[in-house]
């Protein structure tokens, strides 16, 4: 039987996956340590980690919903300030700091998919304050060789998670990514806009499945919103009435010189 080779990639992948949740079952180790756990713990996470977790529950930006410094006096970050974005008003778990980086790292790049259901539990506790009305939970995508090589779209597993604790449906390819964009970090806002602009598109036939919808997008990080402005752009062009979005992380907020005063 031939067997193509990325599928054979894949079966390995999960076969280590159930190897690995065999070996250390995420209800019974933190997911982030390691460290023994009760099951009963919050997130499956230990104490120590739950107490690392920069959580963005103070200031946040009333528009992208990225965690604002404490003595910020507007309510809008600078980002927001400086542009128009498209989507209606984000929402974020924790500050993405090197403790959160760690922890996104090993959920990509160190096979280790079933966290995504975890992190999922997170964002559904964090929306739960907020009134959401949404008719479809979209994962930001991935470009298809990059999600071939990974083994799966990190943002789709949350999206999955999501919509079966708020109980909205979501879809993984409705939205899709057509090419690989630039890590955004070091780019300008215009390069920043550039870059993923005409990167995605709706599958056929979805302007039917998102006219007059309200959507929920999920990615695992909020960092420049060029991403999320633009996948809010298509759909809000093929007629949706409004889109948010949740991240489990956001960057901090950008300040202006005359805004810290350094
Ligand atoms: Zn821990
Ligand atoms: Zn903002």
């Amino acid at each position: 039987m031939f067997v193509e080779k990325d599928s054979l990639i894949r079966m390995c992948r999960r076969a280590m996956e159930i190897f690995k949740e065999a070996l250390f079952p995420s209800n019974i180790y933190c997911i982030c340590c390691g460290e023994a756990i009760t099951p009963s713990m919050l997130y499956s996470l230990c104490d120590g980690c739950l107490k690392n977790l920069r959580w963005a529950n103070h200031a946040s930006c009333d528009k992208c919903g990225k965690p604002l410094q404490e003595d910020y006096w507007r309510n809008l970050c600078t980002d927001c300030r400086e542009t128009d974005f498209h989507f209606k008003r984000g929402y974020s778990c924790v500050e993405y700091g090197m403790f959160e980086k760690m922890m996104l790292k090993d959920y990509k790049y160190h096979g280790r998919p079933y966290l995504g259901d975890k992190l999922a539990w997170i964002m559904a506790d964090r929306l739960e304050s907020e009134d959401i009305k949404a008719d479809w939970i979209l994962p930001v995508p991935m470009e298809r060789s990059k999600e071939k090589k990974r083994g799966y779209n990190q943002a789709a597993l949350m999206a999955r998670g999501l919509s079966r604790r708020m109980g909205i449906p979501w879809e993984k390819d409705l939205l899709l990514r057509h090419r690989k964009t630039q890590v955004m970090n070091n780019l300008s806002p215009s390069d920043r806009r550039e870059n993923v602009l005409g990167a995605f598109s709706l599958k056929s036939g979805g302007e039917d499945l998102v006219r007059g919808r309200k959507i929920l997008m999920v990615d695992d990080i909020y960092t420049t919103g060029s991403t999320l402005n633009e996948c809010s752009r298509v759909l809000l062009d093929a007629g949706a009435e409004e889109v948010r979005f949740i991240c489990f992380a956001a960057g901090s907020n950008r300040l202006h010189w005359e805004e810290d005063g350094s």
